[in-house]
């Protein structure tokens, strides 16, 4: 029997393999990231290379980050491939990406159609680095770019929108329908731009101190900010801050969690 599902390999599902197989929505990613040839490109998961084709056509030379041994042995035995290719066969979460910025004397461009077990952690461990990133293109859960772009005052704003919205202004550029990869995923899809600012419009002091805060306000979201943020403001210090304590975490804009931050980060440290 043969249980290829996709160019005679087998997708592993605890990697998140869901490989493209739609040329229009190929096209479409690789217009959008629009590689140049000198650039620094780098690839999270490239699998079967669907994207990776396409691109190392443009450029000069890429970086290709794969867990999965087998799949970056098999890009690396394509002649086509062993030309342009630097293959770190790495989780992508544990890559230190300014080291790769530094060899190649430029802010990296990154994209991947991410393993969407792994997005969310991926994403937070890239934002460490975005000094170092001129912009990434992502393909992603539709519900966490819901996510990823939602204001205040709704329910998919949380500690992601907060984070990711410090760091990077973010584009939706495509939705990707279930039917576009095989296997193809029960949930559907939207290639974001991600792009760091270079000048942060509301920059912390200690981002120690707005992590805090947002996992200290959201993992409580139905409590008041007076409850879920008591043990570090009174209602009397927030309102200082023209914040009502009568608020719940969602009603709390990037703004405001920022500015908050930034109290705390003055704070003389406690003697006890
Ligand atoms: N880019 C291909 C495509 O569009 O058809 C494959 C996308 S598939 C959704 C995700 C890819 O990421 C797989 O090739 C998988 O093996 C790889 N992967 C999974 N976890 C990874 C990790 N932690 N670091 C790097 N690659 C990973």
């Amino acid at each position: 029997m043969n249980n290829c599902v996709h160019q005679c390999h087998m997708a592993r599902k605890r990697f998140g393999q869901n490989f493209l197989h739609d040329s229009s929505i190929i096209d479409a990613i690789v217009a959008a990231i629009h590689p140049e040839p000198s650039q620094a490109i780098v690839e999270i998961g490239p699998g079967l290379g669907a994207l990776t084709k396409p691109v190392a056509e443009r450029v000069d030379a890429m970086t290709i980050i794969e867990l999965d041994y087998d799949l970056a042995a098999r890009l690396a035995s394509y002649p086509f491939f062993q030309s342009k290719l630097n293959i770190v066969q790495q989780d992508a979460i544990t890559v230190d990406f300014s080291a790769l910025s530094a060899e190649r004397g430029q802010p990296l461009r990154i994209f991947g159609n991410l393993p969407y077990n792994i997005s969310t952690p991926l994403m937070f461990h890239l934002f460490n680095y975005t000094y170092a990133i001129r912009d990434m293109h992502f393909m992603l859960q539709k519900e966490v770019v819901n996510r990823l772009v939602a204001g205040p005052n709704s329910k998919a704003y949380g500690r992601l929108s907060v984070m990711t919205q410090y760091y990077c202004n973010i584009i939706p550029i495509l939705e990707v329908p279930p039917a576009s990869f095989r296997p193809a995923p029960k949930v559907d899809s939207v290639v974001v731009r991600l792009v760091p600012y270079a000048t942060l419009p509301f920059p912390v002091r200690d981002l120690s101190k707005l992590a805090t805060l947002t996992s200290l306000a959201f993992n409580q979201r139905r409590k008041t900010l007076r409850n879920s943020l008591g043990s570090l403001f009174s209602a009397q210090q927030l309102a200082e801050q023209g914040i009502d304590a009568a608020l719940r975490a969602e009603n709390l804009s990037v703004e405001y969690y920022c500015q908050l931050a930034n109290v705390l980060a003055e704070r003389p440290v406690s003697q006890d």
